[in-house]
């Protein structure tokens, strides 16, 4: 017979990433198909384009339509509900109030000639399951997930292997919280947040999109450095300080510094609430093809000596604070565990 797999669809509004797993876990493959989402091509022409991919996958594969049991979309948030789309700014304005859910299942359904139990749910969240499993190998701890990017992606994995998803499904948008301001010693209004929030988002602090402002913040600090003078735009500075921070640009290096500092505080104050065995760092930040092992090292280094003094003893003692190990594949392949988890939990 045949063996089953479990396919999962990553699909944020320009790419479109398909895994597969077998009933054991185990991914079928670590090469993944990625293809445009064409999001311009409207609702039908999104879904047309996960079934072809699904399909150009299997025949790579060596795979059938017949041979999958169940498949996990993630698709990044706001929704409405359960695999509702609510309004975002990265996807055409139509597709507020897509019921994406009930579409890809019917489109599934059309494809293999039968129902495909479908789960749908939050990109991040399902990038988390995926690293969970391997952080967590033969133990059933749970699992911090923290991803700096453009955005902070977050998630908690319990020990079940699913994500908390909270009752509006905004669990975990811990990047939104605000960061721990007078330990950091900011007396300054706190940096503004795409969310609108005024409090001083964690987000602002840890990522890219706070980037430009915390550039022009800590250039207070360094009147010599080159970029205090230079009419560079403010955006491509802050996009060329990773490089800088890995030929030790000291503006660069204490940019990074801090914002591992913020990050530590933030693993601190989540880990007084979720109380999580492992953290795992992943993001643009831990990326292997971008950045030095010194540069993530250093990172992990800081995030891990700031958080420590705030843990409970025992906590201190087996909390471990490791960097994420699948990459642009755990988004994919976590929507096919938690189509796998769902069909155990069923029968
Ligand atoms: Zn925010």
């Amino acid at each position: 017979m045949e063996r089953r797999i479990y396919i999962g669809a990553d699909s944020g509004a320009t790419t479109t990433k398909i895994a597969a797993i077998w009933e054991n876990g185990d991914a079928v493959t670590t090469q993944l198909l990625q293809r445009k989402t064409n999001s311009h091509a409207g609702r039908d022409g999104v879904v047309a384009g996960w079934i072809a991919a699904i399909d150009e996958f299997l025949t790579a594969n060596g795979l059938d339509w017949r041979q999958i049991a169940g498949a996990g979309l993630a698709i990044p948030g706001p929704y409405l509900g359960r695999g509702i789309m609510d309004k975002s700014p990265n996807f055409p304005a139509e597709f507020a109030g897509w019921n994406v859910q009930e579409h890809f299942v019917r489109a599934l359904a059309a494809k293999a000639g039968r129902n495909i139990p479908l789960q749908v749910g939050n990109d991040g969240n399902y990038g988390g399951v995926a690293e969970a499993r391997v952080a967590r190998g033969n133990c059933n701890a749970s699992v911090l997930m923290l991803m700096p990017g453009s955005g902070l992606g977050c998630a908690y994995i319990g020990a079940n292997g699913l994500p908390l998803e909270g009752d509006t499904l905004a669990g975990l948008e811990a990047g939104h919280a605000p960061a721990v301001l007078q330990v950091l010693g900011i007396t300054a209004k706190p940096l503004s947040c795409g969310c609108g929030r005024d409090w001083g988002c964690v987000e602002a602090y840890t990522t890219i999109s706070g980037l430009p402002q915390l550039l022009a913040e800590k250039l207070k600090d360094f009147p010599d450095h080159e970029f205090a003078t230079s009419s560079m735009p403010i955006r491509e500075k802050a996009f060329s300080l990773r490089d800088r921070a890995q030929k030790d640009d000291p503006l660069a290096v204490a940019i990074f510094d801090f914002q591992a500092r913020v990050m530590g505080l933030h693993i601190a104050n989540l880990a007084m609430t979720l109380d999580p065995g492992i953290v795992v760092i992943g993001g643009g930040l831990m990326d292997h093809s971008t950045t030095t092992p010194k540069f993530r090292e250093r990172y992990l280094r800081i995030a891990n000596e700031t958080a420590r003094p705030y843990l409970w003893n025992l906590q201190r003692d087996t909390i471990r604070i490791i960097p994420a190990s699948l990459g642009d594949l755990s988004q994919a392949i976590g929507a096919a565990l938690v189509a796998l988890y769902a069909g155990q939990n069923a029968g």
